[in-house]
């Protein structure tokens, strides 16, 4: 997967990693290198450009981490960008199957491997999540697609409809509808017919299936070794019947990838699963960060820059514990402390971590603290000029006002804010001082 993408980059990243100090134009260069790698990976244009942009951007507006190199720091974010990138489903393997029968619908061209798709869901979701399914073929144009089905469905040990010769495609829907409430089952999947080129009567076809059987989900199955035009049937299907996920197959090929990191920026449309091989075992759900681990190929100098990158808010946040405790309180810490909270879900998460702070983890949440009001606590304080964060003693009328006036918001806001800086302070002191108080034990710990 991914084979020449994954080493063009590496070739762009190893170049950059060894060198000590990088210049703009050495990441301008590199990014452009990057930015024709996307291309000839078949990733759209519009995606790469957006692509590379995001890098920049991140690139330029990061602080250097200490122990790790420029370049090597450069990698991360263009992971990150990856994984941003190819990110469209939380959840992408969690397939809606409540009120049983829930009916999955297939759809998808001639030889994307829709077929084996259905039947490798289908073993998953028995396997997995002891379901019952049933899979049926609505495939009457080619009786052996129909056959093949009904001999995947034993090997795998999921029943399939009986064929009856004659039947058309929303008659079979019909049926397998009502074999699957009678025999209960819990899901039953239909595997629509699929053409070599997208027509009419397959489009018409695939939405009289659609109508009848009112589909949880519609699973379009693509060919990931066709690039981009992988995702143009997307968006043509997409536009005509309405899909939910899309499944890319041949994933184990040395295709050239873009399809993957197209997809969801063109078709707004997440990739649910992989396909790894003709196995019946051989699909995955969608892990971005997998997948960008695989087109990077650059794993360990990741790992090593989020270590680097944990060892200093350790580090920061020690050095700030130590000076609480003292009761040196800064504006600068308040903010680390709210950017903390945002990354530690909001600050009733924060509280609810710290001993002794379950009182005021209620009042906070009765005040009705979100990560709105820590972000715009974060905005006044971004207004402060350095020597107001370290002794906000010092602001006065005009300085709130113009402060206040920065961030977009009022005097009264910058208040509240000054009376929780004044109110924590005193707290932290406090326990600063008690003996083995929980700064102190903390600080141990
Ligand atoms: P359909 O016409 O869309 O139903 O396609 P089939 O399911 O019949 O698949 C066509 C061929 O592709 C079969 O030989 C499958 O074994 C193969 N195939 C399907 N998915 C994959 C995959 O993820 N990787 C590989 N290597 N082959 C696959």
């Amino acid at each position: 997967m991914f084979e020449n993408l994954s080493e063009r980059l590496s070739g762009v990243f190893d170049r950059l990693t060894k060198q000590g100090a990088l210049s703009e134009e050495d990441v301008k260069t590199a990014l452009r290198e990057v930015r024709v790698a996307l291309l000839e990976a078949d990733v759209s244009l519009p995606v790469a450009r957006d692509f590379v942009k995001r890098v920049q951007e991140a690139a330029t507006g990061q602080a250097v981490t200490k122990s790790v190199t420029p370049g090597q720091q450069v990698v991360k974010i263009v992971h990150d960008a990856l994984v941003d990138t190819l990110t469209g489903d939380a959840d992408p393997g969690a397939l809606k199957i409540d009120s049983p029968p829930a009916p999955i619908l297939m759809v998808g061209l001639q030889g994307s491997g829709k077929t084996t798709t259905t039947a490798k869901l289908a073993k998953r979701l028995k396997d997995r999540e002891g379901k019952r399914v049933l899979m049926a073929s609505l495939d009457t144009n080619r009786p052996a697609a129909m056959e093949q089905l009904a001999i995947l469905g034993t090997q795998i040990g999921v029943d399939t409809l009986p064929i009856v010769k004659g039947e058309d495609p929303v008659t079979i829907a019909r049926r397998a509808k009502t074999q699957a409430s009678l025999g209960g089952y819990d899901v039953y999947m239909l595997d629509t017919a699929g053409r070599l080129h997208i027509d009419q009567e397959l489009i018409a076809q695939a939405a009289a299936v659609r109508d009848v059987a009112n589909p949880r989900e519609t699973l379009l199955v693509v060919d990931g070794l066709t690039g981009q035009d992988a995702v143009n049937v997307a968006t043509e299907f997409d536009d005509k019947i309405g899909v939910t996920g899309v499944v890319l197959t041949r994933m184990d090929g040395d295709g050239r990838g873009g399809a993957a990191l197209s997809m969801r920026a063109v078709t707004g449309k997440p990739i649910r699963f992989v396909g790894l091989g003709e196995k019946m075992d051989a699909i995955e759900t969608f892990e971005p960060e997998r997948i960008a681990g695989r087109i990077l190929g650059m794993g360990d100098i990741v790992a090593l820059v989020e270590k680097a990158q944990q060892t200093i808010e350790a580090e920061q946040a020690e050095k700030m514990m130590r000076r609480m405790a003292k009761g040196q309180f800064s504006m600068n810490d308040l903010k680390m402390q709210l950017e903390q909270m945002l990354k530690m879900g909001g600050m009733e998460g924060m509280m609810s971590m710290m001993p002794g702070m379950g009182k005021m983890a209620k009042q906070v949440e009765e005040a009705g603290f979100d990560d709105k009001i820590i972000t715009r606590q974060i905005a006044l304080i971004q207004s402060m000029t350095k020597k107001e964060r370290a002794n906000p003693k010092i602001l006065q009328a005009s300085r709130k006002k113009r402060i206040a006036a920065g961030a977009g918001q009022e005097v009264s806001d910058l208040n509240k804010l000054l009376k929780m800086h004044r109110q924590m302070g005193d707290m932290m002191k406090k326990m600063g001082k008690s003996k083995g108080g929980m700064m102190k034990q903390a600080m141990k710990a």
